[in-house]
C-alpha cells in the first residue's frame, strides 16, 4: 500500500509518497512560503501529492492515506494544530480539512515526532523498540518512542527534551524564554556562541584562524580534528553538555538506543562515540544497566516526511 507523508516547514516543505517498506517511490521539496495562508498552502499540498501520486505510477484513490509533520504544539489524536508559530497558525483542524478535500484517513503530528517515527521504523532506530531521537540543529527537537509507540503526553505537548532544565536559578537564556534549558547548551546556535566566546579568548588560536570569515556549527570540530586546543576544550564541553542531559533522560527512560540527527550529527563519530563511552560508563558504573546504544541519524531530511506517512500506516 501506498501513504503520502509531508513535512511543512516555516521555510520549506517537503514531502514523498511512501509504501509499507519504506520505499519512497517519489518526492518533492519546495518554499513553503507561509505568508499566503493556510488555505493556499494546504491546497498546494494537495495538488502535489496528486502530482506525486501520477509520478509514482499509481493513482490517487489507491493512496491509503495523508501522515502532515508540523512543528509546534500539535494534538495528534484531535488532528488539531493548536499553534504553529512557524507558520502563524493557531487552533487549525488540519486533519479533518485534508479529509473534507482528498477523502483520504489523514493524521497530523508534531514534526520531531515524526522524524523520530521516521527513524524508527526505516532508518537508523529500526533495530529498537525504546528509543529517544534528538536532532542538534538550530534548535533541538525530540522524538520518544516506547514499545513501539510514539509517547507525547498530555494534549500532546510531551516529549520536549530542549527544555528540559539542566540549571536551576539561572544559566542560558533559551528561546523558549526561559533560563537553564538543555536545548541553551546544545543547539547549534549554542555551540556557534561557544565556539565565538573562546574565539575572543585566543585570539591567536588556530580555532580564531578558522573563524575569521565567520563561526558556524562546524568550525570547533574542524579545528579539534586539526589539533588546536582551545578548539577541543569547546568540543569537549560541548559535547559535555550533550552527554549531561542524554543522561538524565537515560536515567528516566532507559531506551535502547539515542539517535543523533540534526546539523551537528554529521560530525559522526567525533560527536557520537564520546557520547556512547560518557554515557555507558556513567549509568553503568556498577556493572547492572542494560548497555545504552547512540547512533546517528540516516534518513536525513526524509526522516519527517516519512514518519509522517508512517503515521496512517
Ligand atoms: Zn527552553
Amino acid at each position: 500500500m501506498y501513504y503520502a507523508g509531508v513535512d511543512i516547514g516555516g521555510k520549506n516543505t517537503k514531502m514523498g509518497i511512501v509504501d509499507d517498506f519504506g520505499n519512497v517511490t517519489s518526492s518533492m521539496a519546495y518554499k513553503t512560503r507561509m505568508e499566503r495562508g493556510y488555505d493556499a498552502i494546504l491546497l498546494e499540498v494537495i495538488e502535489n501529492i496528486k502530482a506525486m501520486c501520477e509520478e509514482s505510477g499509481i493513482e490517487f484513490d489507491e493512496l491509503s492515506g495523508i501522515g502532515i509533520g508540523v512543528p509546534g504544539i500539535v494534538n495528534s489524536r484531535a488532528g488539531l494544530v493548536m499553534s504553529c508559530a512557524n507558520l502563524n497558525w493557531k487552533g487549525v483542524d488540519l486533519a479533518n480539512d485534508v479529509t473534507n478535500l482528498t477523502g483520504k484517513a489523514c493524521r497530523v503530528c508534531n514534526d520531531a515526532n515524526c522524524a523520530a517515527l521516521g527513524e524508527q521504523r526505516f532508518g537508523s532506530g529500526k533495530n529498537f523498540k525504546n528509543l529517544v531521537f534528538i536532532t542538534l540543529g538550530t534548535g533541538i527537537g525530540s522524538g520518544i518512542i516506547l514499545d513501539g509507540k510514539l509517547f507525547e503526553g498530555l494534549g500532546c505537548a510531551g516529549a520536549e527534551a530542549g527544555h528540559m532544565g539542566i540549571m536551576y536559578d539561572g544559566g542560558d537564556v533559551c528561546a523558549c524564554g526561559n533560563r537553564g534549558c538543555w536545548e541553551s547548551y546544545v543547539s547549534a546556535s549554542a555551540l556557534v556562541r561557544q565556539t565565538a566566546e573562546a574565539v575572543e579568548k585566543n585570539p591567536d588560536s588556530l580555532l580564531a584562524k578558522i573563524c575569521a570569515d565567520g563561526v558556524s556549527g562546524k568550525s570547533a570540530f574542524a579545528a579539534a580534528r586539526e589539533g588546536d586546543a582551545t578548539a577541543k576544550s569547546v568540543v569537549e564541553k560541548y559535547i559535555g553538555y550533550v552527554t549531561y542531559g542524554i543522561i538524565s533522560l537515560a536515567n528516566v527512560l532507559h531506551p535502547q538506543a539515542f539517535v543523533l540527527g540534526g546539523g551537528i550529527s554529521n560530525e559522526g563519530a567525533d560527536l557520537i562515540l564520546p557520547i556512547k563511552k560518557k554515557l555507558n560508563e556513567y549509568i553503568d558504573n556498577n556493572g547492572f544497566y542494560p548497555y545504552v546504544d547512540v547512533v546517528g541519524a540516516s534518513l536525513g531530511n526524509n526522516a519527517g516526511f516519512m514518519g509522517a506517512a508512517a503515521l496512517v500506516m
